[in-house]
């Protein structure tokens, strides 16, 4: 079976969904993922922060909190409240998207906040906030569930207390087949979208959405695709975590060593005494000062040389009163 659809209104290329062989129009298997790679503490100003790039997905999360919250009525008595806000840039789609927010942005933002509340100890800080702002920079189908993955590990980032990361992974229904992580094509042109956020630690599902036409046994391969998929996001969140960490203790290490070397040095190589830099200093004035014999000598050569002015003055003046005289 060979499926070809036309793959944007814009693009007016003809795809091949996917062949009787199960090969997907970007070469990918059924279960394979498209490349991931996240991003730890890439905004200063930002308690906690990263980004991940899944396939063309540009995805930026923030954390803000735990802080106070306001309006006040808000505040929870028990836990803090978990605000998630979910926004594409305007030029994160081929068609540019309206920056005022529409109906699927504020169902993205509160199904997130739902999906990463039970991986927080948020009952650690009652009556306060935290913030986790996502901003889809590039989105190509699945954005929510990268967006899911990137916000938690802004969250271990910010350092608030977590029962394990969460994962998020879709699946989708396509043409019958059961295919993982749908990119936009897939997404548009496919029967079914099925978005599953996992706690792996836990093992725990914490969101799963369905969108399209499943039937029992293409939901059921559909999940058993999701959860391994998961797993591997899990292990690439758990590296880009680590990797930041390391990177701070050697640089903690280098500069430790560093100062040791410069203690070890100072005490091989002592300062020296503050005598040898007044001697120092005394010759250089000395320097400065003229010898007795050399001022004597200016003296003379200056009185030498007004002398000799004198005496060429005399000799006009005599010259001049005998001129007279004639
Ligand atoms: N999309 C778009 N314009 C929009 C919203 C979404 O082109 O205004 C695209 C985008 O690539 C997104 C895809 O449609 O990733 C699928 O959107 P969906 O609502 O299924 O959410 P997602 O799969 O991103 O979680």
């Amino acid at each position: 079976m060979i499926i070809s659809v036309k793959k944007m209104a814009k693009e007016k290329e003809e795809v091949v969904l996917i062949t009787k062989d199960g090969i997907r129009h970007d070469g990918r298997k059924k279960d394979d993922l498209r490349d991931i790679s996240f991003q730890v503490g890439v905004l200063d100003r930002a308690d906690g922060s990263a980004l991940i790039t899944w396939g063309r997905n540009k995805i930026l999360a923030a954390v803000y909190g735990p802080r106070e919250l306001h309006p006040k009525h808000m505040a929870l008595p028990d836990r803090a409240l978990i605000r998630c806000e979910y926004r594409m840039a305007t030029f994160s789609v081929p068609d540019r998207k309206s920056p005022a927010p529409k109906r699927r942005e504020r169902e993205i933002s509160k199904i997130l906040a739902e999906a990463l509340e039970p991986s927080i100890f948020n009952y650690l800080y009652p009556r306060s906030v935290i913030d986790v702002y996502i901003n889809v920079l590039q989105a190509d189908g699945g954005t929510r569930c990268a967006a899911i993955a990137v916000a938690s590990l802004a969250l271990a980032d910010a350092g608030i207390p977590l029962k394990d990361l969460v994962v998020g992974c879709a699946a989708g229904n396509l043409y019958d087949q059961a295919v993982l992580d749908l990119d936009d094509v897939e997404d548009k042109e496919g029967q079914g979208d099925m978005p599953l956020a996992y706690l792996p630690h836990i093992d725990e599902i914490v969101l799963l959405q369905s969108d399209g036409v499943f039937s029992p046994d293409l939901y059921k391969t559909a999940l058993d695709m999701l959860i391994p998929a998961c797993k591997k996001i899990y292990k690439l969140q758990r590296d880009a975590l680590k990797s930041k960490y390391s990177q701070i203790t050697e640089e903690v290490a280098d500069a430790s060593g560093k100062e040791a070397k410069s203690k070890e040095k100072a005490k091989k190589e002592p300062a020296k005494p503050a005598k040898d830099g007044k001697k120092e200093a005394k010759k250089k004035t000395d320097d400065k000062k003229e010898k007795p014999g050399e001022k004597a000598a200016k003296k003379k050569k200056f009185s030498k040389k007004s002398d000799k002015k004198i005496d060429d003055e005399k000799k006009s003046s005599a010259k001049k009163e005998k001129d007279d005289k004639k």
